[in-house]
């Protein structure tokens, strides 16, 4: 055991804990590359999994290669996400609780694709029964067409989760994954309206307009030609991305929908809300003489009206007016053709957003156990990545406050945490020097003062506020804030300056620059309340659903874009605080999505910003394990005649007297106030397998 915990395989280190006592970054990226350039590209920080994209297929996920992981010491075998996934998985079995693997890293770093393996890896090794199966196969299934309805091609990431995911999984006492439950976290909806230059609207576009079947497209109206829709396309092209497949992909989610059960009505009703989005795109408004938007004769106004159900000219009004409520009757008011084109945008937004609500909740009932039996979970959270464009608007600043939230997360339960332990238990400490993001985080998020609370004051006074008067705002609460940089002092504290319309965060992870321009109605995500009565009275069964809820009645105002996201976020930190954490970090090897490529000044800037060294410091100085005395002292007890059958005394030193017999080296434990810390994982399980042997 002791060689295979210390051997250093011919290329590089395969646990950094074992590295030199003065590893510095650069050897710590030396490790990296050389490992990376024999396609090794997982390394442990001690139970810490850090993954560098390959970029290229690794014959290392086979069903022989779950196999080879299976219930084996997790030190033992090379390191592996089923390793991990295995581990997490024994621990849950042994302690009966609670666990979560957090996997984080940038945009394109490969989180989705290791969750995507850790789910696999718990539906193929798991212990099966046929009646269990049938879950199995639809939480598997649920990838491709969550994928195919919430992911999009980027800049970054031909494949690019544009919404956040936490699944869990859930096992009953045997250790058969039985049921499964997602939640998922603010879909990025501008992107069914616009998309940047060289980016792509979400895949199910394309799939259907490329890969359906002629009787189908020609059902919803549909032409085979993507460049026919002006939501697919950008600056007069659509983007093309070599890496994917349409047609195939479009039989995958199809087959994908059958195995969670949809029926044939519901395939219907959501192929027509997809092509009645691409329609209602190129429905085009014309000026009338006073210049307010009319709608003539419009063929696709009429394949909306056809695919949604809805009497076409209840909806040709509700695309050209807004109902206004004065004092005892309604009044109609007419708009212009900007404001038409901006309505219709919001319907579209809100018809993709609220189906792909649906459409998590239609998996959800399908994975649902509902067996009342005790179960265990572990949860797998791929949540979008750190975002920097060159331009970065709303969507971006969400999305880094919410990587912000999970470093802080990490911080608490890890750095944070582990050292609090060691203090609260006596045990002999040198403090680990580390960032805490919690300032920006606050800077974010705090009530009354953070940038959402001035955000949503501005959204407070309709007519009033801009995008401008909210940078002011901004301007005024937060300029002297160290992680807020304004246009009039970008001179001061960096070199770099600033348009009018932009504002800096430094981020944990780095400094992003945000374009005002939309934050207001982005966050107000405003849709008119006659457009939502008529969506109330569509034929289409899902779009009903959509927009069966009481909003309409309540004159409350609707909790901001930002606000939610906040209050969601809160959620789910509660979520995981509850329960143990396992984390892969995902490292970029370059920018070109290129095999075989490693960048260093890259991987090391990643490295750096995900707190890697830090992470390697406190794990190397602390102990690897720890138990409550009573705990080990009852699992252990029969290894030592003085402690079997029973141990009298107090547990410190029945388990003192036993670590004693075992032959533990002074440096190799520490016995703190209620628990025994041990160092190595070898320690621990050399006395599991004697355990075990006994
Ligand atoms: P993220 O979710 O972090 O944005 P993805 O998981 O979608 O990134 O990965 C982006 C792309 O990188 C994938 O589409 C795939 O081509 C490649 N990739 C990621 N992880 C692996 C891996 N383990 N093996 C091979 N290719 C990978
Ligand atoms: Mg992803």
């Amino acid at each position: 055991m002791e060689g295979a915990l210390t051997a250093r395989d011919r290329v590089g280190i395969q646990d950094f804990v074992l590295l030199d006592a003065h590893t510095n970054e650069t050897a710590f990226l030396d490790n990296l590359k050389k490992r990376f350039s024999e396609d090794l590209i997982y390394t442990y920080i001690g139970t810490l999994l850090v993954s560098v994209n390959p970029y290229k297929e690794l014959d290392i996920y086979s069903k022989k290669q779950m196999d080879i992981y299976m219930g084996v010491n997790f030190f033992e075998l090379p390191p592996h996400i089923y390793a991990l996934a295995d581990n997490a998985y024994h621990t849950m079995m042994s302690e009966a609780n609670n666990h979560f693997i957090l996997i984080s890293g940038e945009s394109g770093a490969g989180k989705t694709e290791a969750s995507k393996k850790i789910l696999q890896y718990y539906a193929v090794s798991c212990p099966s029964t046929t009646l269990l199966d049938s879950v199995r196969d639809r939480m598997l299934v649920s990838n491709p067409v969550l994928e195919a309805f919430g992911n999009a091609k980027t800049l970054k990431n031909d494949n690019s989760s544009r919404f956040g995911k936490y699944m869990d999984i859930q096992f009953d006492i045997q250790g058969d994954a039985v049921g499964g439950h997602i939640l998922s976290y603010l879909l990025e909806k501008s992107r069914v309206v616009h998309q940047n230059h060289g980016e792509r609207n979400f895949h199910i576009f394309y799939q259907l307009v490329e890969g359906g079947e002629e009787d189908l497209l020609h059902q919803l109206g549909l032409e085979s030609n993507c460049q026919h829709y002006s939501y697919l396309v950008q600056q007069d092209e659509c983007a093309n991305v070599t890496s994917i497949n349409e047609k195939n992909d479009w039989k995958t989610v199809r087959n994908a929908l059958s195995v969670i059960d949809f029926d044939e009505s519901d395939i219907q009703h959501l192929f027509g809300i997809i092509a009645s989005v691409l329609h209602l795109g190129n429905v085009q408004f014309e000026a009338d003489s006073k210049g307010y938007a009319t709608l003539n004769n419009n063929t696709e106004l009429r394949w909306v009206s056809t695919l949604l159900g809805i009497n076409v000219q209840v909806l040709q009004e509700g695309l050209t007016y807004r109902k206004i409520e004065a004092k005892t009757d309604e009044v109609l008011s007419p708009f212009t053709v900007d404001h038409a084109i901006y309505a219709r945008d919001a319907l579209a937004k809100a018809i993709y957003g609220r189906t792909f609500t649906w459409l998590v909740n239609k998996i959800n009932d399908s994975m649902e156990n509902k067996e009342p039996s005790r179960k265990t979970v572990i949860g797998l959270l791929d949540i979008y990545g750190f975002e920097v464009f060159y331009v970065n608007s709303f969507e971006q600043f969400c999305i880094n406050y919410c990587n912000e939230k999970l470093q802080q997360l990490f911080i608490q339960l890890t750095l944070k945490s582990e050292q609090e332990e060691y203090e609260a238990e006596g045990i002999g400490w040198e403090p680990v020097q580390f960032f805490n993001n919690k300032i920006i985080c606050d800077l974010v998020e705090e009530k009354h003062r953070g940038i959402i609370s001035v955000l949503d004051e501005e959204c407070l006074r309709p007519g009033e506020a801009t995008d401008f008067t909210f940078l002011e705002r901004l301007e005024e609460k937060m300029g002297s804030h160290p992680h807020f940089i304004t246009h009039k002092l970008s001179d001061k504290k960096t070199r770099k300056t600033l348009d009018r319309g932009d504002f800096r965060l430094l981020h944990y992870a780095g400094e992003v620059t945000y374009c005002v321009v939309g934050f207001i109605d982005k966050n107000n995500d405003m849709l008119y309340r006659n457009i939502k009565d008529v969506m109330r009275q569509s034929k289409n069964a899902i779009v009903r659903e959509c927009f069966a809820s009481t909003e309409s009645d309540s004159r409350r105002r609707p909790e901001t874009v930002a606000s939610q996201f906040k209050s969601s976020l809160l959620g789910l930190t509660d979520i995981l605080m509850s329960k143990e954490p396992w984390y892969v970090r995902c490292l970029k090897s370059n920018e070109s999505k290129q095999p075989g490529r490693f960048d260093n000044v890259l991987v090391r800037h990643q490295v750096k910003y995900l707190g890697l060294m830090e992470h390697l410091r406190v794990r190397r100085a602390g102990f690897a394990y720890r138990r409550r005395y009573e705990v080990f002292l009852q699992r252990y007890k029969p290894l030592c005649p003085a402690t079997w059958p029973h141990w009298r005394g107090v547990a410190a030193e029945g388990v003192e007297v036993l670590v004693q017999h075992l032959g533990y080296l002074p440096d190799e434990y520490k016995m703190g106030r209620t628990k025994i810390f041990i160092r190595h994982p070898r320690t621990l399980f050399a006395t599991e397998d004697a355990f075990e042997v006994c």
